[in-house]
């Protein structure tokens, strides 16, 4: 069983899309263990998006790898000074208005939900999935162009370590629930019959 930090961000909120997200991730089986709107300020996102000390040069060269991909020149070849960058973007948009925190439960709940959401560019994000349904123009370059962050509705722990340690910024201990869905003895009890 692994627990999954998701966060329905103020795009997602603003666009009244806090239902049809929760009800995407809720179908898949997976539980929902802690669940509340937040109003973030800058230290809680750069707390956040700093946990892995590598993430600001991985944001960096998936950023510049999709320009190059499209045939397009990126606006800066330093994977860490556009880390830096989009660290910046993000402390306005996440703290831009209230956003739905929330923490799911269940087998492969981490990568299950990253497939659930699709890739960081909706433009590239499947069809199907949260990003690529619901906000399928949005793309690296519209964003850049404008100085903000990509506006992809829904943030996603990547690993179960990073899950562990975003979950703690969000949550206090007792507002992470343990109970039992009559659900869950059909999707997991190997005993179950009608
Ligand atoms: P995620 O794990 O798929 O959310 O993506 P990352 O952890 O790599 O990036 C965090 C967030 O920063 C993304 O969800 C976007 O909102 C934003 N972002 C990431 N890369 C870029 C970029 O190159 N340009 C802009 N404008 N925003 C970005
Ligand atoms: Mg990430």
């Amino acid at each position: 069983m692994e627990k999954t930090l998701v966060i329905i961000k103020p795009d997602g909120v603003q666009r009244n899309l806090i239902g049809e997200i929760i009800c995407r991730l809720e179908r898949s089986g997976l539980k929902l263990v802690g669940m509340k709107l937040v109003q973030a300020d800058d230290k809680m996102v750069e707390k956040h998006y700093t946990i892995d000390p590598s993430w600001l040069k991985t944001v960096g060269v998936k950023a510049i790898e999709s320009y190059k991909e499209k045939g397009l020149e990126p606006p800066n070849n330093d994977p860490v000074a556009v880390g830096k960058d989009v660290l910046k973007r993000l402390k306005n948009f996440m703290t831009a208005g209230p956003v739905v925190a929330m923490v799911w439960e269940g087998n492969a709940a981490v990568s299950l939900v990253r497939k659930i959401c699709g890739s960081t560019e909706p433009f590239s994000a499947a069809i199907g999935t949260i990003r690529g349904d619901l906000s399928p123009i949005e793309t690296y370059q519209m964003a850049d162009l404008a100085n903000r962050a990509i506006r992809n509705l829904v943030h996603a722990s990547g690993t179960v370590a990073e899950a562990e340690k975003e979950i703690v910024i969000w949550f206090k201990k007792d507002e992470i629930w343990d109970y039992n869905l009559a659900r869950d003895t059909i999707l997991y009890d190997a005993n179950w019959r009608v």
